[in-house]
């Protein structure tokens, strides 16, 4: 790589604009080996989770961070981690991301995860909330609101929720999927669906699933005007890979394009390419690679080549989506900067960019993009 692109994606401190906490306690070999996998099944026998790309990166470059050499084996890795503590192991890998600032989802299995201010003072930068969308409805629910309660009342709930929040965040993809209707949902069409889902549920709120509902959360969340992040592309088995194609989204990306608010695709892969598009074509679209670049190891550089086929450089973001283990959110940054460094070096050798071009194309991916786009 050219040296002084290479010095400038080493030294950027980025902005993580979409990542989740890290556990802060003892794990089991088993509970490591399920935070590197999408699974939720056991590997086969003889077998162990480090079986793959996002494994052997562990194994490579992880390793060093915890004083092994790389490639160490998972037994020894493991073990070193529990002598070293979760807290010391945190504060290594989140230290070294190199972070300006990280935007933390808030909305997802938070009990078992380090809160927002330990979190920033592991990382030695400011972490900001994001929210979720599903979750402020669901906890209306779950306060005993019913249909015309939760539809007269999400608004404000969510406006309290997001009071110090940089974004908002929808899980419509593993909802129902993201063939989004364009227009808005009129009220009394919402409260009559909530009130048949709720019927569902009986004693136990049932689960946020229905897309006219889901639409609704969506359209009050471009009223409240902070950018919505937006699942999309592949997660756990949870969702269904095909219906979290973010091209699904065009209708309801017309629909709300005179609104000016900012939409942000989040992950994408497989459909990285698809997201591309959007993100050129429609003026309020980002996106980012977060979670695949990590799971995507040696293969990175081949997802920033094909995501910057199409998408500005003014529109790509970064993000670990860390989520429990540090390593993800360390794996992250390094991939990241890895994987753009040696696309930008590349267009810089064949004199398709000059050196000052390729520097400021990664300062605006790192962090200036984000910092533009969430007023950081
Ligand atoms: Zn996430």
């Amino acid at each position: 790589m050219d040296a002084s692109l290479d010095d400038v994606l080493g030294e950027i401190a980025l902005v993580d604009q979409h990542c989740h906490g890290v556990w802060n306690q003892p794990l089991t070999r088993a509970a490591f080996e399920s935070g590197i996998t999408e699974s939720a099944d056991p590997p086969p026998a003889g077998t162990t989770a480090f079986d793959s790309q996002l494994g052997a990166s562990v194994r490579r470059w992880c390793a060093p961070v915890l004083d092994l050499p790389p490639h160490a084996n998972p037994d020894e890795y493991v073990e070193r981690r529990a002598r070293l503590g979760a807290d010391e192991v945190n504060r290594r890998f989140l230290t070294q991301c190199g972070l300006a600032a990280m935007l933390v989802d808030s909305g997802f299995r938070t009990g078992e995860l380090v809160g927002l201010r330990e979190l920033g003072d592991l990382a030695g930068a400011p972490a900001r909330e994001i929210v979720r969308l599903e979750t402020v409805a669901e906890g209306l629910v779950s306060a005993g609101a019913g249909p015309a309660e939760l539809v007269a009342g999400f608004p404000s709930a969510l406006a309290e929720a997001t009071r110090d929040a940089v974004a908002v965040k929808s899980i419509a993809a593993y909802r129902g999927g993201l063939d989004i209707a364009g227009e808005r949902p009129a009220e009394s069409e919402v409260v009559a669906v909530v009130a048949r889902w709720l019927a569902v549920g009986g004693e136990v709120a049932p689960r946020l699933d229905n897309p006219v509902l889901l639409r609704f959360l969506l359209w009050c969340a471009v009223d409240r005007r902070l950018p919505v992040q937006l699942h999309c592309g592949f997660g756990d088995p949870d969702l269904t890979l095909y219906r979290s194609d973010p091209s699904r989204l065009t209708d309801f990306l017309r629909a709300i394009q005179p609104l000016g608010v900012p939409v942000v695709l989040l992950h994408n892969y497989p459909y990285h390419r698809q997201a591309a598009y959007l993100a050129q074509v429609f003026p309020q679209v980002y996106l980012d690679l977060g979670l695949a670049l990590g799971y995507v190891g040696a293969g990175a550089k081949t997802v920033v080549a094909e995501t910057l086929e199409l998408a500005p450089y003014h529109k790509l973001l970064y993000s670990s989506d860390g989520f429990g283990l540090a390593e993800l959110h360390y794996l992250g940054a390094l991939r990241f900067r890895q994987a753009l460094g040696a696309v930008l070096a590349h267009q810089v050798a064949e004199e398709e960019l000059v050196a000052a071009d390729a520097e400021r194309i990664a300062r605006l991916v790192g962090a200036d993009n984000a910092r533009r786009l969430y007023r950081l």
